[in-house]
């Protein structure tokens, strides 16, 4: 799982993340909730290793990776709008994580034809990226990212830059991956009904602070404050 404990973040006067403290649970699929501008990229980022905090601590499986750079921390990141190698085909996309790594060529090949299949793009893996549809993309990204068999995965709103049909699918997608692969994972949303389907444990978080952290049962039946009240209002 992943412990922070006491993290800030400030961008001048200005306080991002206010003493956040969260346990993520091994395994799970965790949604991270709330309103646009309220920190959520910030706390991933921070996670990843993509931006340090003014104080606090981030411990990934137990090993403490507060001063680690992005590299060593073993997280998979996936963003909303992803950049994929635009030249090279989705299958030396997916590989190239493991390339770098100075993986044997053939440990290589059959990883990421596995990958492939994971992801139902094994027979769209020699064409390039800009020949695929949104969706398509965003699942190379998510096998990309689950390629170096990450201890955890953060995804930034993958889905958010598409069309609502699609955005479902893959919601379920995602869902029926997880059971199959359990990593630990983070998912950012600003979708209540997204995070209501698909999470086992929901984090629901505002201004830089944490309002609540439970289950989607829990947030429903019970909503800690009037803030997640409303926030989840709307939902029928
Ligand atoms: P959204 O749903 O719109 O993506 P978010 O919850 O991901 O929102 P963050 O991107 O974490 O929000 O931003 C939290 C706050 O920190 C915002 O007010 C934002 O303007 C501010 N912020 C984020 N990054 C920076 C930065 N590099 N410099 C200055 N302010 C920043
Ligand atoms: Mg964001």
């Amino acid at each position: 799982g992943i412990e922070i404990t006491g993290i800030t973040k400030r961008f001048g006067d200005f306080v991002a993340l206010d003493d956040i403290n969260l346990s993520v649970p091994s395994g799970q699929l965790t949604a991270l909730l709330g309103p646009s501008g309220g920190g959520k990229s910030t706390l991933l980022r921070v996670v990843a290793g993509l931006e340090s905090a003014d104080t606090g601590r981030i411990e990934i499986e137990g090993i403490d990776t507060t001063d680690l750079p992005a590299q060593k921390r073993n997280v998979g990141f996936v963003f909303q709008h992803y950049a994929a190698f635009k030249h090279l085909s989705v299958r030396r996309n997916v590989a190239f994580g493991l390339e770098i790594r100075k993986q044997p060529k053939d440990q290589i090949t059959a990883k990421v034809e596995e990958l492939l299949e994971l992801v139902h793009l094994t027979q769209w893996g020699d064409r390039l990226p800009s020949q695929l549809s949104g969706g398509q993309r965003q699942r190379m990204a998510l096998a990309r990212a689950l390629a170096i068999e990450p201890s955890v995965l953060l995804l930034d709103e993958p889905f958010g830059a598409l069309d609502a049909k699609v955005r479902k699918e893959l919601r379920d997608w995602l869902r029926r991956l997880h059971d199959e692969v359990h990593v630990t994972t983070v998912f950012v949303t600003h979708d209540q009904e997204e995070a209501l389907e698909v999470a086992d444990t929901i984090v629901v978080i505002n201004e830089g602070r944490i309002e609540q952290v439970g289950t989607p049962d829990d947030l429903y039946d019970d909503p800690a404050s009037e803030f997640v009240l409303s926030f989840l209002g709307p939902v029928t």
